[in-house]
């Protein structure tokens, strides 16, 4: 990114302005509680949010309507919001750092690919032969408060639909910003509205009403289920659940590997956003005769991170997003200390909700209760012959979204790529990222319902008839 736009970030950073955000409906909106939000990395209040009330989701309801406008227009306007939102990058890297708690890097990533999910699904909606489904409900977790939060809805408004929108918790401000910008380009306020909120009340209530005819949703398998179930019982038969949700994701790095390639990539895919990815590595399994080499170069790498403000360019690793999460992980990497599991833990700032990157030894994928979404990896080894057991392993944990390899065995890669159950296969690189248009992402089974986002069936699942195809 160019220096211009780091001296924008500078002035924001040192003169940040209070924020207010607060539902933006086609009427006039009452507003609930109001909820004070503080900057993960300090703690320092950083703005105000003004809940969804009950009156403003149904207000929401009733005027929304699909998006009239032909297709042509619409895609102009999509492409005009991809382009305001890169006259706004300094403001926007501003919200993504101290909102979400975000590196630079990994801010600038995001804004990349909120900007391409804008104008890929734009360029594609020409190609659509069935009309708009009538109005989505897009539910969006907080790891990618803007790229995920843009996609599903450009997706929905590229279709003609009306889109109720309703933002993580944590991330209201970044959220607000991107519709205020989209509906600057263009985009009438009765097919874009925010309710920020509780998503066991906004949420709840937004994926349980009959005027919903589609739900779009981002987040936890759990969450996922919950809204299944309330779209079974109060929404028509068959309407859809386009669901990206949580992993467990593992990588194997087997004796041919490049040690020195295989532990960046390591690194970078466990610890690199806090370990806040769904994509995160979080099961390495390494053939025994090189554990113990790779055990301690990981050791030295993970003494290597710079941990703290994510302001600093220098810093690899932010805060988790609240105290909570940060209180969750550290009570488990404890337990597994007291358990004399834990291999390697790093120390953390004082301030603000840290948490240090941890590595703990597990016999396998399967002592993997749950999902920990932070910067922790677990450390299992294998013997050569039993490469089809960890395989097994890994696809009976039921997620399937991205998996990891290292090998220079030409034919394994295609082997394992074969065997595993997984939505993203990364052979002799880091596991994470996508590439809007060529590199879609998406799970399988507990990860999701697929078809991947950023690929060419996704737009599709918003319209009356989807084709029956998977990406
Ligand atoms: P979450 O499930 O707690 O929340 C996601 C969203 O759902 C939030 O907006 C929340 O308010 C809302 N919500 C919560 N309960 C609801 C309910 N009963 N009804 C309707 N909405 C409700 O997830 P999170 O903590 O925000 O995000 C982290 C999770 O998201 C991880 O599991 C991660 O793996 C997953 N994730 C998956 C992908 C992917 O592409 N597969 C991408 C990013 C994050």
């Amino acid at each position: 990114f160019d220096v211009t736009e780091l001296a924008r970030i500078e002035v924001a950073r040192t003169r940040p302005e209070p924020w207010r955000v607060a539902p933006i409906i086609a009427g006039e909106a009452s507003g609930g509680e109001v909820e004070t939000a503080r900057n993960p990395a300090t703690g320092d209040e950083i703005g105000k949010v003004v809940l969804a009330s009950q009156a403003d989701v149904e207000t929401a309801l009733a005027a929304a309507r699909p998006w009239a406008a032909v297709v042509g227009e619409r895609a102009k306007i999509l492409n005009r919001a991809a382009d305001l939102y890169e006259e706004n990058f300094g403001s926007l890297f501003a919200l993504i750092a101290t909102e979400a708690g975000k590196t630079l890097p990994d801010a600038v990533a995001e804004l990349r690919e909120a900007v391409d999910f804008l104008r890929y699904y734009a360029a594609r909606a020409g190609e659509l032969v069935d009309g708009p489904r009538g109005i989505f409900t897009c539910i969006s977790p907080w790891n990618f408060p803007l790229a995920i939060f843009s996609g599903q809805i450009a997706a929905a408004l590229a279709a003609g639909n009306g889109v109720l929108a309703k933002p993580a918790e944590t991330t209201p401000a970044i959220a607000a910003w991107g519709v205020r910008l989209m509906h600057q380009a263009g985009v009438p306020r009765t097919a874009l509205q925010l309710l920020p909120g509780p998503g066991r009340v906004v949420g709840a209530a937004l994926t349980s009403d009959a005027r919903i005819s589609g739900v779009a949703f981002t987040g936890s398998t759990a969450t996922a289920r919950h809204i299944q179930r309330a779209m079974a019982d109060n929404l028509a038969p068959g309407t859809p659940l386009i669901a990206e949700t949580g992993g467990l994701n593992a990588m194997i790095v087997d004796s041919t590997a490049l040690p020195e390639q295989a532990i960046r990539d390591i690194v970078a895919s466990s610890f690199q956003s806090a370990g806040q990815r769904c994509s995160a590595l979080r099961c390495l399994y390494v053939q025994e005769d090189i554990a113990d080499t790779i055990r301690e170069m990981l050791i030295g790498a993970m003494d290597e991170l710079a941990l703290g403000d994510p302001w600093h360019l220098s810093t690899d690793v932010g805060p988790v997003i609240t105290a909570q999460a940060r209180d969750e992980i550290t009570a488990y990497v404890d337990a597994a200390e007291a358990d004399g599991r834990l291999i390697h833990r790093l120390t953390v700032p004082q301030t603000g909700t840290f948490v240090a990157p941890a590595l703990i030894a597990v016999g396998g994928i399967a002592d993997l209760e749950r999902e920990v979404f932070g910067p922790v990896l677990h450390l299992a080894t294998f013997k050569a012959r039993d490469l089809d057991r960890v395989v097994a392993d890994v696809n009976a944990t039921g997620y399937g979204l991205t998996f990891g390899l290292h090998t220079r065995i030409d034919d394994r890669v295609q082997k394992i790529a074969d065997a595993v159950h997984a939505g993203n296969i990364y052979a002799n690189r880091n596991q994470i990222g996508a590439i809007v248009g060529s590199q879609p992402f998406g799970g399988e089974g507990l990860s999701g319902t697929g078809p991947k986002a950023g690929g060419p069936h996704y737009l599709a699942r918003f319209t009356r008839r989807p084709a029956q195809v998977q990406d």
